[in-house]
């Protein structure tokens, strides 16, 4: 059974904290694929940075040359409208039949959950990954999350091989203390060690996070 691993985000810009646990997630899974998928642009609006969503795809596009199991989709850069995880994940699941399906979540993210548009059709279309962000943990996991997650997790250790969503792990790996918004707020200043140098070149080339 092929296993194949969704990594969505913003990825202004991918930084090594992605890199990091992308290849976890890979490795802990045994993925024999890590799909990024940068966001459409209404996140631009939202976060006033200067790059386009074309610009953040051609970022994460240096960055899946670094590892052979690295490839990137261009579904939400190109779909119009919100995008929503649900909706992703559907049409990946059209595309890839006999495929264990995983989305790489950080812990922040999987406390939130239960707002997420039609959160429980995702908990049963996509196996969860969940990778520890910060010092948030199982102990704040809301109400509609408690008995779902014990068995998501045992399922996924007992259950045998198949296509079907409704597993969890979590990730040995943590995030590394580095993000996006503070690499663009910082840009300015010269700290560009957090990115790969293809990315740096990048956003040097295209003047972006220019104060
Ligand atoms: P921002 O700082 O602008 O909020 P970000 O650094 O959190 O951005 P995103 O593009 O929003 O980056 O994150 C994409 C995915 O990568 C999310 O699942 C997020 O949880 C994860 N991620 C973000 N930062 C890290 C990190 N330092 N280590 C591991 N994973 C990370």
């Amino acid at each position: 059974m092929k296993r194949v691993g969704l990594f969505g985000g913003t990825f202004d810009p991918p930084h090594n904290g992605h890199i990091h646990i992308a290849q976890a997630f890979a490795d802990e899974l045994k993925l024999d694929n890590v799909i990024f998928i940068p966001a459409g642009d209404p996140y631009h609006k939202l976060r006033q940075s200067n790059s386009t969503a074309e610009q953040r795809l051609c970022m994460v596009e240096q960055v899946i040359a670094m590892d052979k199991r690295f490839s990137v989709s261009d579904c939400d850069v190109r779909r119009k409208g919100p995008t929503y995880t649900i909706d992703t994940v559907s049409l990946f699941r059209q595309v890839f039949t006999q495929t264990q399906l995983w989305w790489l979540l950080g812990m922040d993210s999987l406390l939130q959950l239960p707002k997420w548009y039609r959160y429980q059709a995702l908990l049963q279309s996509v196996n969860l990954a969940i990778a520890q962000r910060g010092e948030q943990g199982l102990t704040e996991l809301p109400n509609d999350l408690q008995g779902w997650l014990p068995e998501a997790l045992a399922k996924n250790l007992t259950t045998p091989d198949g296509a079907d969503g409704g597993r969890a792990k979590l990730l040995q790996a943590s995030f590394l203390p580095v993000s996006s918004h503070e690499i663009r707020a910082e840009w300015s200043k010269g700290k560009h060690d957090d990115v790969p140098a293809a990315v740096a070149q990048y956003i040097d080339q295209e003047n972006l996070y220019r104060a």
